[in-house]
């Protein structure tokens, strides 16, 4: 019932939320693959603070957008650790307009990477992960917020919460959960970069508990998902936002 021994991929593991999972499920037990798209001494850099705090990790390189580069970051994860047990698809990009502005080379980035990589992990997690794994996508509070600029972000995530649910169905006999996380907003640079402090402030205030999520109260909710207590948890999504509606 122990995470010792087990390896979790994490997608985008370079900043943000991501690096945060990574060290927490690290801590955990967990060895870690850190991924990253462009970031790499950042990448590198979480690598060797789990290093230095007694665990073991490898940085890879891969856009998840590609294919490829995605069943290669497999392969090697499997060389370095002899399988893998979590998937945890956070990669992810935001880009925000209007529907009547939004370019195409915008849209197609934004499906390639929030939709195409999270489907590209799914798929090579659906056909490698050991028995008993877990699969843990990315989506946003912002789906049930209908806020102007958002709309080809939140499809993207709508439609990995469809994706989720029907891949738990798919991996019936192999003990494997497939569940999304839902974060509203959290103080990253994904969710910073371009907003007024006025802005920010007044939608940090949006949820009950009056403030921005941390990566830490994401991380713990993905630690959840990923270790023994969450074996019952299966084809959900967990709206991670202090109660925003
Ligand atoms: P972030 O701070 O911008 O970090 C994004 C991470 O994704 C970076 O490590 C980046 O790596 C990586 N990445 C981007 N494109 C990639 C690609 N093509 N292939 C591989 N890695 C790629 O974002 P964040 O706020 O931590 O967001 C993490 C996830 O949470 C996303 O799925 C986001 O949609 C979701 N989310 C965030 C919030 C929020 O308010 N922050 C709210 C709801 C949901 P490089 O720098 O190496 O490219």
């Amino acid at each position: 019932m122990s995470n010792e021994g087990k390896t979790a991929l994490i997608t985008g593991s370079s900043r943000g939320i991501g690096a945060t999972i990574a060290h927490r499920l690290a801590a955990d037990g967990f060895k870690i693959v850190v991924n990253y798209a462009g970031s790499a001494d950042a990448a590198q850099e979480v690598a060797d603070k789990i290093t230095a705090a007694g665990g073991e990790a490898i940085v890879v390189k891969a856009n998840v957008a590609d294919p490829k580069a995605v069943a290669a970051m497999f392969d090697a994860a499997e060389r370095a650790f002899g399988g893998i047990d979590v998937a945890v698809n956070n990669a992810g990009i935001m880009t925000l307009k209007p529907v009547a502005d939004f370019e195409d080379d915008d849209f197609e980035k934004i499906i390639a990477i929030n939709l195409k990589g999270t489907f590209n992990i799914c798929r090579e997690a659906a056909r490698r992960l050991r028995d008993g794994g877990r699969i843990i996508n990315f989506s946003s509070s912002v789906i049930g917020m209908r806020m102007p600029t958002y709309g080809p972000y939140i499809a993207t995530k709508a439609a990995v919460e469809g994706l989720t649910q029907v891949l738990a169905q798919e991996m019936r006999g192999r003990g494997i959960t497939v569940n999304a996380v839902a974060p509203g907003p959290v103080a990253t640079a994904l969710f910073l970069q371009g907003k007024s402090s006025e802005l920010i402030d007044r939608m940090a205030k949006m949820n009950p508990l009056e403030r921005l999520g941390q990566p830490e109260d994401i991380a713990r909710v993905v630690a959840f998902l990923a270790g023994p207590e969450g074996a019952w948890i299966n084809g959900q999504t967990l709206r991670a936002n202090g109660g925003m509606c």
